[in-house]
C-alpha cells in the first residue's frame, strides 16, 4: 500500500475516535504515513488532507521522501506552523473541532505549547496506538523488507561463531557482528547487540560488556539491524566447553517451547495462546519460574511494536502480523538460554523468516 492508502485508512479510524484531525508527531509514524525519515518532524492528517511540518535543516529531504502529504517547511517550530495550518483549514466552520495527539510520544512541553498556540476552535484529544494499530498489519513491500533485514540479520551469527572463544571478550564478538552488518547495507543495529556470556547468559538483556568468554557456559547472542527501514531480530544459544546433562536439558526445553509456540501460530489465534503453548513446555519441565519475560512482540519499523505476545493480552492474529517468538530460561547465577526467531502470520499458518537449525552448537 503507497503512503496515500495508509493516510486514507487511518482517516476512516477518525469518526470512532471522535476526530477531526490528528496530530502525527512519533517518528516511526510519520514514516509509515508519509515516507519522510528525518529526526524532526510531524504530519497532520485531518478528514481530507495531510500537511508535514518540518525545519529549514530537512527542506531537500522532505521535499524528496514525503508523499501524499503538503511538505511545510517551518520559520518557527513545526509545531507552530501545524497550528497556523489548522487555524486556515478550520475557517468558516462553526462547531469546536478536536484534534488527536499521540499521547504516549508527545511531551509535556510540547503539550503546552500547543494548547497555548491552537485556534480556538480546537480542543486536544488523547489517542493511543492509532498508527501503530494499522502498522501492525504488514504490506507485501513491508514483508519483502522485512525478509530481507532477517536474512542479512540472520548472517551476523555465522560471525560470532567464527569469533567465540573463551577470553576473547563480549563487546569484541559483538563488534564482530556489527561490522559484519555495516559491511553488508545495515544502516544501523536495531538494539544494542547482546552478547552475554557464562554467568551473564542469564541476564536476559545482557548487553555486550567487557567480560571475557569463560571456558565453559551458555552464550546468549540476541542481534539484529535496520535494512530499508525495518528491523530484524533473532537470538541463539551456543554452549563453549562441554555442556552438563543439565545445561543440555535447558536448551532442548527452550528449543522445544520455542518450536511449540512457533507451531500454534496462526491468524484466529489469540497472542495469549501462543504465549501459553511456549510456557506449558517450560512448566513440563519445570523452568517455568525462570522464563521471566513475554514470549514476543510485534517488528517492523521498530524493533519492539504491537501486538505483544504475552498472557493477559486479548489481540487476535492476523495475517501480514510480523512477530518474534523468543522464549529463555534464565537461572540466576548460572546462566541462560534463550532462542528467538521473527515470524509471518499467514492463514495457515506463519513463515519463519531466515530459518536454520537450532540444534544446540558447542564450542
Ligand atoms: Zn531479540
Ligand atoms: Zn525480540
Amino acid at each position: 500500500m503507497d503512503h496515500k492508502g495508509r493516510v486514507k485508512g487511518l482517516q476512516t479510524v477518525f469518526d470512532r475516535n471522535h476526530l477531526d484531525a490528528l496530530l502525527v508527531t512519533h517518528l516511526p509514524n510519520v514514516r509509515y504515513l508519509c515516507g519522510f525519515t528525518g529526526t524532526s518532524g510531524a504530519l497532520v492528517v485531518d478528514e481530507t488532507r495531510s500537511a508535514f511540518f518540518t525545519d529549514g535543516r530537512y527542506t531537500e529531504q522532505a521535499r524528496a521522501e514525503v508523499q501524499g502529504a503538503r511538505v511545510v517547511i517551518a520559520r518557527k517550530s513545526p509545531l507552530a506552523a501545524a497550528s497556523e495550518w489548522l487555524m486556515g483549514r478550520a475557517l468558516g466552520r462553526k462547531t469546536r473541532r478536536r484534534l488527536g495527539i499521540e499521547s504516549e510520544h508527545l511531551t509535556v512541553a510540547a503539550r503546552t505549547q500547543l494548547t497555548r498556540m491552537l485556534p480556538s476552535g480546537f480542543r486536544l484529544g488523547e489517542t493511543r496506538g492509532l498508527v501503530e494499530q494499522a502498522r501492525m498489519l504488514k504490506d507485501a513491500d513491508e514483508i519483502v523488507r522485512l525478509r530481507a533485514a532477517a536474512i542479512l540479520g540472520a548472517s551476523l551469527f555465522d560471525r560470532a561463531l567464527d569469533v567465540i572463544r573463551p577470553g576473547v571478550k563480549e563487546s569484541e564478538v559483538a563488534a564482530e557482528m556489527e561490522y559484519v552488518a555495516r559491511r553488508a547495507g545495515a544502516e544501523e543495529m536495531s538494539f544494542p547487540t547482546i552478547v552475554a556470556a557464562g554467568k551473564r547468559s542469564a541476564l536476559p538483556h545482557g548487553r555486550a560488556s567487557r567480560a571475557a568468554i569463560p571456558l565453559r557456559g551458555f552464550v546468549v547472542c540476541d542481534f539484529g539491524v535496520i535494512l530499508a527501514g525495518y528491523c530484524s531480530d533473532r537470538t541463539r544459544t551456543v554452549h563453549v566447553g562441554r555442556p552438563t546433562a543439565k545445561a543440555r536439558a535447558i536448551y532442548e526445553a527452550v528449543r522445544e517451547a520455542q518450536a511449540t509456540a512457533i507451531k500454534i501460530v496462526r491468524a484466529g489465534v489469540s497472542v495469549a495462546e501462543v504465549d501459553q503453548a511456549a510456557r506449558s513446555i517450560l512448566k513440563k519441565r519445570g523452568l517455568a519460574k525462570h522464563f521471566t519475560h513475554s514470549t514476543g512482540h510485534g517488528v517492523g519499523l521498530e524493533i519492539h511494536e504491537p501486538p505483544r505476545i504475552a498472557a493477559g493480552q486479548t489481540e487476535i492474529l492476523r495475517p501480514g502480523m510480523v512477530i518474534t517468538i523468543e522464549p529463555g530460561v534464565y537461572i540466576t547465577g548460572s546462566g541462560g538460554v534463550r532462542i528467538e526467531d521473527t515470524v509471518v502470520v499467514t492463514e495457515r499458518g506463519c513463515e519463519v523468516l531466515a530459518p536454520s537449525s537450532k540444534e544446540l552448537i558447542t564450542i
